[in-house]
């Protein structure tokens, strides 16, 4: 479709970032535009709300981005999942792996409750492994997983079979 074009056409391709090998879709381009990022921003709203959304997590730090403009445009709520040790209040934290060590991200405990369905929203998916532990936060604060919206996924890794496994029939959603 055009959106899909437009999206594409301002994502920028750069080799060996972070380190040697790798190939990083730099979406910093695409937020410059406001006729993309607008695009964006009313295609993630769109999806919470198909979804039933009540409320948007965004994980840190472009899922922040991203996912606060659609929550604003959706009229839900903002949740930030954060990198552990930036939340000020009680928080759940969710630990996972990565290729080498581990991570470990937090929620306010206080910011989902029962009831609330959720949609996830971050840039890129990659492994999969962030989204996972985000679903995980979610459902140990007792609210339901309403999907997960990501700008593009990065489709020579499993990501998608990763979360589809842990979804539980609720949608992923790359633009
Ligand atoms: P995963 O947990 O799926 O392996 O990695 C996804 C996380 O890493 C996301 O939060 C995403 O922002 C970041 N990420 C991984 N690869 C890229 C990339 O090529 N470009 C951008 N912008 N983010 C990436």
């Amino acid at each position: 479709t055009d959106v899909k074009e437009l999206l594409l056409s301002r994502i920028r391709d750069v080799a060996d970032y972070p380190q040697p090998g790798v190939m990083f879709k730099d979406i910093t381009p695409l937020l410059a535009d406001p006729a993309a990022f607008t695009a964006l921003t009313d295609a993630l709203a769109e999806l919470a709300v198909r979804n039933g959304a009540t409320k948007i997590v965004g994980l840190e730090a472009r899922g922040f981005i991203l996912g606060a403009p659609a929550a604003v445009r959706a009229g839900v709520g903002f949740i930030p999942v954060r990198k552990a040790g930036k939340l000020p209040g009680a928080t759940l934290s969710q630990a996972y792996d990565l290729e080498y060590g581990s991570a470990e991200i937090e929620v306010h405990a206080e910011d989902l409750a029962a009831g609330d369905r959720v949609m996830v929203i971050d840039d890129v998916l990659a492994t999969g492994g962030t989204a996972e532990a985000s679903l995980q936060l979610i459902r140990r604060a007792g609210a339901e997983v309403a999907g997960v919206a990501v700008l593009m996924e990065l489709s020579f890794l499993p990501g998608r079979q990763r979360l589809e496994a842990v979804l539980g029939g609720a949608p992923l959603e790359a633009l």
